[in-house]
């Protein structure tokens, strides 16, 4: 347990938590959406701080990050609990755990030092905050972060956008790049299917880049829910109209945890929303859960359409990294 810094003292021992966007007031004993922050004797605590769930070294591009530090290797650290209750939720057996005390309190304490001399030992370049919704833990991200830009490592936030003005703050000076969930563009949706709202994350988006920090955008589309093209339009629009260089994945849907009654996306709806991205202007669009031999995910130069990174699965064939090798136009992301 550790005190959390993002929050604030209200009257009758209450306190806020400005971790997120809900903004949870929460009142003594009691817990907050995510279940993994606690009023105790009036101070808001991160229960799940320094308890990781999951480390693992994952390719930066299965964060997915296609113009990040092409090629390399992320430690990616995920903790338990979120803000949002997807039914469609991926990674649920984390995000929407039910013992939430059984499973904290099973798993080893882990610092920011440990985990940043893990990333070292093993060629990591970047800590990933992934797998479940680091906002939830955001005090153990920044510090983390901090150690690992002490350590000359780069961090990468994973996460559904769901921000409050403090959590920008806290995280925007450490946090090199993101990867941002576009559940949809209808604040019902948001709130139906996830337990949110949809003009945090719009603000999210537009924050991060107009604070110079390198984000792509991922849509999960899902049939009849998300995958209209008015809805396609509207996602791609947005996205294009913040930068038409932010990289936007657009990703397919199997059915799982509370949503086993929609059919698996077809691989059409992703290359009609391929399609779409780039009618929106949108230059670099890629596709997530599709094999390369249904539809490619290259990094292609938008002067000449010269191919600058071929992909594989999750190996990368980039010969003169964010170059392209034909006309010399510089590709939009971050090199080492
Ligand atoms: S992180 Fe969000 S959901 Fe969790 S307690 Fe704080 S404001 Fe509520």
């Amino acid at each position: 347990m550790s005190t959390a810094m993002l929050a604030e003292s209200l009257s009758e021992g209450r306190v806020r938590c400005l971790s997120c966007a809900h903004e949870c007031i929460i009142g003594r004993g009691r817990r907050g959406v995510c279940r993994v922050r606690e009023n105790v004797d009036g101070a808001l605590v991160s229960l799940a701080y320094g308890r990781p769930v999951s480390v693992a070294l994952d390719p930066v591009e299965k964060k997915p990050l296609f113009h990040f530090l092409p090629g390399s290797k992320a430690l990616s650290v995920g903790t338990l609990g979120c803000n949002f209750t997807c039914t469609f939720c991926q990674n649920y057996e984390i995000s929407q755990c039910g013992d939430v005390d059984a499973a904290i309190s099973g798993q080893a304490h882990v610092n920011a030092t440990d985990l940043v001399r893990t990333a070292r030992e093993q060629g990591a370049l970047s800590i990933a905050y992934t797998y479940n919704e680091p906002s939830v833990t955001s005090e153990y991200a920044v510090d983390i972060a901090r150690e690992a830009v002490s350590a000359g490592l780069f961090n990468i936030f994973v996460s559904n956008g769901y921000y409050s003005t403090a959590l920008l703050d806290a995280i925007l000076p450490v946090m090199d790049a993101f990867n941002i969930d576009l559940k949809s563009m209808s604040d019902d949706f948001y709130r139906r299917v996830c337990g949110g709202r949809l003009q945090p994350v719009l603000h999210a988006i537009q924050a991060i880049h107009e604070a110079n920090r390198w984000i792509e955008v991922t849509s999960l589309l899902i049939p009849s829910l998300n995958d209209g093209e008015e809805e396609l339009h509207a996602m791609a629009h947005f996205i294009a109209t913040v930068s038409r260089s932010i990289p936007w994945h657009v990703s397919r849907f199997f059915p799982t945890y509370r949503m086993m009654d929609r059919p698996t996306t077809p691989v059409e709806t992703i290359a009609r929303a391929v399609a779409i991205g780039r009618e929106e202007g949108l230059e670099y669009v890629y596709v997530g859960n599709v094999s390369e031999r249904e539809l490619a995910s290259d990094t292609c130069c938008p002067s000449c359409g010269s191919i600058v990174i071929k992909r594989r699965g999750y190996h990368i064939d980039a010969p003169t990294g964010l170059r392209c090798p034909a006309c010399d136009r510089r590709i939009e992301g971050v090199e080492r």
